[in-house]
């Protein structure tokens, strides 16, 4: 096999590997993807949980205030059953005010029950509205999780064949091609074939090409490499 040939078939190597990290990187996109409507669910859920404490919390409010109403309203009563009783005018005044001043107590807690009360009316809508929206984000993620399932399965089989490519290009190479490009691509460098730029620096690691090195490319001596370990390549 002559240079010009061996070089094609890693160019064409290098482009089935690009296409299976684009695969993959669009396969990790519908994974985000994936979580993020996972996410937003969970955190719909979350809210609605928060909301329906803070129903609890007006209930439990509303029953402490319901409770003061009922207490004044004894206490009222029991100073009215004393007005009978009292024998000077000084503590029939004095229980006057005392009753006064409960009504007045008991009023503002009554007050209170119905703000509250105004409060559950206003909590129990906006629960309502949030469970709707929750149903409808769900049925809005189980359509898109059947659909990235889907797109997952397409990437995943496109990955495949490209795979299944890749063994034969990888075949057709000269042994110590094949085993140069896969170090390279084991050693994390994704574009093992650099493409000389036009200002003559490589399109791997951006240094400059030796004027050697590029003059042994133009003559086809070899394949040569960069300094970075990449097969070097000028337009195929
Ligand atoms: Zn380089």
């Amino acid at each position: 096999m002559d240079f010009t040939e061996a070089l094609k078939k890693l160019v064409e190597l290098q482009t089935t590997d690009s296409g299976l990290d684009d695969l993959d990187r669009v396969r990790k996109g519908f994974q985000k993807e994936a979580a993020a409507i996972e996410a937003s669910l969970a955190a719909l859920q979350a809210r609605i949980q928060d909301e329906k404490k803070a129903l609890d919390e007006l209930l439990k409010a509303r029953k402490t205030c319901e409770m003061e109403v009922g207490a004044l309203d004894s206490k009222i009563q029991k100073y009215q059953g004393q007005e009978s009783e009292v024998k000077s005018n000084e503590q029939f005044a004095a229980l006057k005010q005392e009753i006064e001043k409960s009504k007045e107590e008991k009023s503002k807690s009554e007050e209170k029950v119905l703000e509250i009360l105004f409060k559950e009316d206003t909590q129990r809508a906006e629960l309502q509205r949030l469970a709707g929206e929750l149903a409808g984000a769900e049925k809005q993620a189980a359509q898109a999780r059947e659909g990235l399932r889907q797109k997952t399965a397409d990437c995943e089989k496109a990955a495949l064949e490209k795979k299944a490519e890749r063994v034969k290009q990888l075949a057709e190479l000269p042994p110590d091609f094949a085993q140069g490009y896969e170090a390279l691509r084991g050693n994390g460098k994704k574009i093992a074939l650099a493409q000389i730029r036009e200002d003559l620096t490589c399109s791997g690691c951006h240094m400059s090409v030796p004027p050697q090195t590029l003059n042994e490319i133009r003559k086809n001596i070899g394949i040569q490499r960069c300094n970075c370990g990449r097969y070097l390549y000028e337009k195929v």
